[in-house]
């Protein structure tokens, strides 16, 4: 696998999820998600088995500058995951201040 830029993490729910969004609800096939999304968490309403539809909340983790997370990085991540988003700061990641 190609190494790639990483997004910021999302928060993936189940479309019932009443935290899921204001109405907003459009749902991606969850495999399709996870691989968008590799820095994703489960909501506690979802879950791989169960969930062959999720919504995906981006959060908003404010600006603050890239620092890499101790530990082995994601193969497929360019470089080691940021402390605080999970992202990688690549260039398709618009908002944030990379350092
Ligand atoms: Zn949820
Ligand atoms: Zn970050």
């Amino acid at each position: 696998m190609k190494p790639r830029d990483f997004p910021p993490g999302v928060v993936l729910h189940a479309p019932h999820c009443p935290d899921a969004g204001d109405g907003n609800k459009a749902t991606l096939p969850t495999l399709k998600a996870i691989a968008d999304y590799p820095s994703f968490r489960w909501c506690l309403c979802g879950n791989l088995d169960d969930t062959p539809h999720v919504v995906v909340e981006a959060i908003d983790y404010g600006l603050h500058l890239y620092e890499p997370a101790p530990g082995v990085p994601p193969r497929d991540a360019i470089r080691p995951l940021c402390k605080t988003c999970r992202g990688t700061h690549g260039p398709a990641t618009s908002g944030v201040v990379a350092s």
